[in-house]
């Protein structure tokens, strides 16, 4: 696919697999190779496979396997070009520029670009607004008052937008059209005059960056008792609520280091577990998850620790986004914090009133949300049947999305003894329920590898990377017609092509030609360790298939006189036999 000196050609060449694979997987160092658990199926003891001089992966366990492109493409469900496009920028090539595909693209492109630049300027506005104003150092005293310092307000970009209620739009209006002011979201236009007016008034602004840490909008406090209380960026050309975590643009690394993620609800939330040095924490930033932003997660870890609000709201957000983590395989675990006094403690109360080692600890024994899940269901009433039931069938859903099947049954065991429900109607229900997931992974038959024979393998090892003899190794195997009838011969004949037209042999290449039952072959090969082969080494294993294919000929013959001992040829046939057996004696 990546034609020779072509753009995508270059990225691959320069592009490291690990480090792209790495930023979805998590790998570790084996032998030569790195491995983890496969993202394309459910797994709990890797089977997944980067090779780093191959440039390639495959997965032991359903088969998948390809190059740093393929793999970007099955991860992001986008097409090549754009592949090639996200495998270069995470390598730092730079990316000729496109053309585009049509006026309108390009229009959308440049406004888009205005967008995130209108963003800058508001968000240096805001800032002076509550560095400089009389207005602003009202809203500094609140922020001080909610233990946020001058540092915090620095580090996490807090603004505030005046009440007058056009300051910012005519700080922008000399340089921006009406269309795209009305576009960004920043400025609302009122209804029956049609007038423009800012659209955050009276309110701390919180600066909202997409993942690469551009701001892309904002979020709002009412510094007074305006409603809503909370008032974020709508929907427009550069942001998308449920495309974007908040705190992820500088949560990834730490995400990265801890193995997981602490999810809560709001960007206060997240800047206090931040300020307290805990990095690896983002905010949904909405009353629950989305599924694009499981997606953006699950780049960065599998291992989520959900700590939403106490209140019912916060509750239901908790379980509607537990059910969805669960069904992309997420290892969740659940932190309900205790109240502060009599309070319903978010982590920013928390955090403030309590500390952060004891946050801390918290974290540490946040139970997994099966418990969680059993404790919400246990407040139901469960001394008659009908409550059992409801309890039942608030726990089903979850039981039915976690996508392992050995999981899934201890669950059901654990919920059914945890619950009491000795009911075998009730026992049944669970198993059944679990037995109906149908986006279970199954081992399809077709793809479990066959076992080709160790000489197979060698050669076909050899075909795609010895060096200095592969050209005449195929030569000698395609003369011979030594592959023929072998259960491998697909894969040695497209081999053998390839060497022949003199081309450089690419694993992903050969593989795209191949069925996939073959194309996993190979790449199982692939990955063996061995040693450099030998041109020696190359000529006893096609001994072994000239031995391979006499005894296959002379079982033909064999076959042959049998069927039919009066035949005209059987003189011929005889002869043919003696001089295979002789042959066959000679090689022992
Ligand atoms: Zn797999």
């Amino acid at each position: 696919m990546a034609e020779a000196g072509s753009f995508a050609d270059r990225v691959k060449q320069q592009a490291d697999i690990v480090r792209v694979v790495g930023e979805y997987v998590r790998l570790k160092k084996s032998g030569q190779n790195f491995t983890g658990l496969c993202p394309f199926h459910a797994e709990k003891s890797p089977s997944f496979a980067v090779h780093p001089t191959k440039q390639i992966y495959h997965c032991f366990g359903c088969g998948v396997g390809g190059d740093v492109f393929k793999f970007v493409m099955e991860m992001e469900k986008c097409a090549f070009p754009e592949a090639i496009r996200i495998v270069a920028e995470k390598c730092g090539i730079a990316v000729p520029r496109q053309k585009e595909r049509s006026p309108e693209e390009r229009k959308e492109n440049q406004q888009r670009a205005l967008l995130v630049e209108m963003h800058r300027e508001a968000q240096t506005f805001f800032v002076k607004q509550l560095e400089g104003t009389l207005e602003g150092k009202a809203a500094r005293a609140y922020l001080e008052d909610r233990g946020l310092d001058k540092d915090a307000i620095a580090r996490f970009g807090i603004g505030y937008a005046p009440s007058g209620g056009d300051a910012l739009l005519r700080q922008l209006k000399s340089k921006y059209n009406e269309k795209l002011l009305a576009e960004s979201g920043l400025v609302s236009r009122d209804q029956s005059a049609g007038r423009l007016f800012d659209r955050f008034r009276r309110r701390i602004t919180f600066p909202i960056a997409n993942e690469s840490g551009k701001i892309v909008a904002f979020g709002a406090r009412a510094l007074g008792d305006d409603m809503p209380k909370y008032l974020n960026s709508p929907e427009t050309p550069i942001y998308s609520k449920s495309n974007v975590l908040y705190h992820m643009d500088r949560a990834k690394e730490g995400i990265r280091r801890q193995e997981f993620a602490i999810l809560v609800e709001g960007y206060m939330d997240a800047i206090a577990v931040a300020r307290a040095g805990i990095n690896n924490v983002v905010a949904s930033c909405g009353t629950s998850l989305a599924e694009p932003q499981i997606k953006l997660l699950q780049r960065f870890t599998k291992r989520v620790i959900v700590n939403y609000d106490p209140d019912t709201a916060g509750q239901t957000a908790t379980e509607r986004s537990l059910a969805l983590l669960l069904e992309q395989d997420f290892e969740v675990r659940v932190l309900a914090l205790p109240p502060v006094g009599n309070r319903k403690a978010d982590p920013d109360l928390f955090i403030r009133e309590m500390g952060t080692e004891a946050y801390l600890k918290l974290v540490k024994e946040a139970p997994p949300y099966v418990d969680y899940l059993t404790a919400r269901a246990r407040q139901m009433d469960l001394t008659t049947g009908e409550g059992k039931l409801r309890a039942v069938n608030f726990l089903l859903p979850y039981v039915q999305k976690i996508p392992n099947r050995i999981l899934r049954s201890e669950w059901a065991t654990r919920i059914a003894q945890q619950l009491r429900l000795e009911e075998p109607v009730l026992r049944a229900a669970l198993s059944k329920a679990a037995s109906e997931r149908r986006s279970e992974v199954k081992t399809q038959p077709e793809l479990v590898a066959r076992a080709a024979k160790p000489v197979e393998r060698r050669l076909i090892r050899m075909l795609a990377e010895a060096k200095g003899f592969r050209q005449e190794l195929a030569k000698q195997l395609q003369n011979a017609h030594l592959y023929h009838g072998l259960e491998t011969e697909k894969i040695f004949a497209a081999l053998v092509i390839a060497n022949l037209s003199g081309q450089p042999v690419e694993a992903t290449e050969i593989g795209a030609v191949l069925e996939d039952r073959d194309r996993r072959l190979l790449f199982e090969i692939l990955f063996e360790e061995a040693n450099e082969p030998t041109w020696e080494e190359a000529q006893s294993c096609i001994e072994a298939l000239q031995h391979r294919q006499a005894e296959r000929e002379l079982a033909d013959v064999q076959r042959s006189i049998e069927a039919n001992p009066a035949a005209p040829e059987l003189r011929g046939l005889l002869e043919k036999k003696q001089e295979l057996m002789r042959r066959l004696a000679a090689a022992r």
